[in-house]
């Protein structure tokens, strides 16, 4: 099983490789190569498969780290988060599920504080969280080639790391 260390470095690797080569080979706009890469990036530093363990990815969470507690119970080490591309799903999914619950607590508690109704909260809330949906679909369908792109470098960062795991 690789080290942590060996895992980023790999995918640093393949990442600068990849990149020249998409950037010299084909006509795939530069910004879109970039956006691809940078999300790699983020991938192989904060969003890896191992983020089922108390692992390097986790630890440069820093203080925020406790926020994948809750993953790391649900997934056992080696586990389904390492199913390829399902595990890459299970991150996303759960990152933004973790993102809407805090946002919706802050509001939830603001609106609370500032004298409203539980229930008028409740619903304040619901609709700051609709209204963020709205704009982050809109956001995806605007720039959606981003999106793609920024997909495609998460699946390669957790691709390479799975096929190291195997290897
Ligand atoms: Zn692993």
């Amino acid at each position: 099983m690789p080290s942590g260390r060996v895992h980023t470095v790999t995918n640093f690797a393949a990442i600068a490789a990849g990149s020249i080569i998409l950037k010299n080979l084909t006509s795939i706009p530069s910004p879109l190569i970039a956006t691809g890469a940078i999300t790699a990036i983020l991938g192989t530093l904060l969003l890896s498969p191992d983020n089922d363990t108390f692992s390097h990815p986790i630890k440069n969470w820093g203080l925020l780290r406790f926020f994948w507690l809750p993953y790391r119970k649900i997934f056992t080490h080696r586990g389904f988060s390492h199913s390829f591309p399902v595990g890459s799903i299970t991150r996303i999914a759960y990152l933004f599920v973790t993102i809407a619950v805090t946002i919706g607590t802050f509001h939830l508690l603001q609106a609370y504080f500032a004298g409203a109704e539980p229930t008028q909260a409740a619903t304040a809330t619901k609709l700051n969280l609709s209204f963020l949906l709205t704009v982050a679909w809109r956001s995806v369908l605007s720039y959606e080639a981003y999106y793609l792109a920024g997909a495609i470098g998460l699946l390669v960062s957790d691709g390479l790391h799975v096929l190291l795991d195997w290897v």
